[in-house]
């Protein structure tokens, strides 16, 4: 098991590798600041870790991460907006090239999301926070009532990042940029039972293997 000791000695093996044995790429990160040419929205569970993933190095990933890896609607300015500081951030300050949203299976945000039936229970942050993709759970709900569950949570987990791939295009220095041709979006889902990662085709309106 993980423990706090074993991240102590896990940093240790880093500063080895990254400062000790070869300090190029942290003294050039530093000398020249970050320069990300890709942000990935990802969901805090502990098997999906982009960068690890993804096998990428410091660097290379402008990583957002929330419960469920979801993109709000531009909305107000008023309350407090973790993700959408971060987008902005890798947007206008960082000027990222790509945007991927990385969904994934077995997702503990989607299945409370099912499993309470869209309730939006005001004791609790996930619930209203998950209340974002109420239409993806509604709508799985209504077209395919009676697949097994776990057919129906993939659904639900997929249909998602369709949704938060519609709300970034709220977001008007993310629209623009999209229109101009300097920034893309991707919606991704990482299949952590077959080892597989997929990408959202919108000419077929399917996941397809990458
Ligand atoms: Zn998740």
């Amino acid at each position: 098991m993980t423990s706090p000791q074993h991240l102590i000695e896990g940093f240790r093996r880093f500063r080895e590798r990254h400062f000790t044995h070869d300090d190029a790429l942290y003294r050039q990160l530093v000398a020249q600041g970050q320069n990300p040419k890709i942000l990935v929205v990802a969901c805090c569970d502990s098997r999906v870790d982009p960068a690890i993933v993804l096998d990428c190095a410091p660097g290379d990933l402008f990583v957002v991460r929330n419960v469920a890896n979801l993109v709000p609607p531009s909305g107000t300015l008023s309350g407090h907006h973790g993700t959408s500081s971060a987008l902005e951030y890798g947007v206008r300050n960082l000027g990222v090239q790509h945007i991927i949203v990385l969904g994934h299976a077995h997702c503990g945000g989607i299945r409370t999301l099912v499993e309470t039936g869209g309730a939006n229970n005001p004791d609790s942050f996930i619930d209203d926070w998950m209340h974002l993709v109420e239409d993806a759970r509604a709508t799985v709900e209504r077209d395919m009532p009676d697949a097994p569950l776990e057919e129906r949570l993939q659904a639900c987990e997929q249909r998602a990042i369709l949704i938060s791939l519609r709300n970034l295009m709220t977001f008007p220095w993310v629209s623009k940029r999209v229109e101009e041709g300097s920034l893309t979006l991707r919606g991704w889902y990482f299949d952590i039972k077959h080892g597989q990662l997929l990408q959202y085709d919108a000419s077929k309106g399917i996941f397809a293997a990458l």
